[in-house]
């Protein structure tokens, strides 16, 4: 698996529409500061399904929408649409290439869809939660976060392996049940007593 293909529209300082084109291995972004080579990397953890504004480095979420310059207005919405070969399966879907896209508009939330079809930001994460690419973001150190990867808990630290192994979701579900099963115990108690109460 590999990320094949970025395309930004109205996203963050792309106005227009542009893609990416990226071949296995490693990829390096380069060009002056300022011309927008962190919010390509913005773009990626947005796609998968980023909720922290502070994490894309705005203020509130609608940052993100292109914002407009002196030569051209601002835009209504922003599209990030990543494409991801998965010719060896590794995304649990059957389809050997996967588009994830995610669309917001200034005055609401965000659109997601895999391969064209309308889905749930849910749907997104767990497609991505067993691949190492998770919505945790910790596979991806921008400016300044290595030193708080260095620098994190065991507790911590145990979670970005977790997550990058794939065990977090199943962490989650566990705890869910745990937290069903404890409601169900409680019900069964008072059923418990109220059958005592009958007798
Ligand atoms: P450096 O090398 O200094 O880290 P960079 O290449 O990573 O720079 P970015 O931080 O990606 O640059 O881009 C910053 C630019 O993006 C700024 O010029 C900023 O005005 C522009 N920008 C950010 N958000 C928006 C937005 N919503 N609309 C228009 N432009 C934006």
């Amino acid at each position: 698996m590999h990320l094949k293909s970025l395309t930004l529209r109205g996203f963050k300082s792309f106005a227009s529409s542009t893609t990416l084109r990226l071949e296995p291995g490693i990829t390096c972004v380069v060009g002056p500061n300022g011309s927008g080579k962190s919010n390509v990397v913005d773009a990626l953890a947005w796609v998968m399904g980023e909720q922290g504004a502070k994490s894309l480095r705005g203020g509130k979420m609608e940052d993100v929408i292109f914002a407009g310059t002196a030569g051209r207005p601002a835009l209504g919405r922003a599209e990030v649409v990543l494409t991801i070969d998965n010719a060896d399966g590794a995304l649990p879907i059957e389809y050997s290439e996967v588009t994830i896209s995610r669309t917001m508009f200034r005055n609401g939330g965000s659109e997601y869809a895999i391969n064209g079809q309308s889905c749930r930001l849910l749907d997104v994460q767990e497609l991505l939660s067993d691949s190492g690419i998770g919505r945790e973001m910790h596979v991806i150190v921008g400016q300044g976060q290595l030193d708080a990867v260095l620098s994190a808990t065991p507790e911590d630290r145990r979670g970005f392996v977790e997550e990058a192994a794939g065990v977090l979701k199943h962490r989650k579900r566990k705890e869910k049940a745990l937290r069903k099963l404890e409601a169900m115990q409680a019900n069964l108690t008072r059923v418990q007593d109220l059958t005592a109460e009958l007798r």
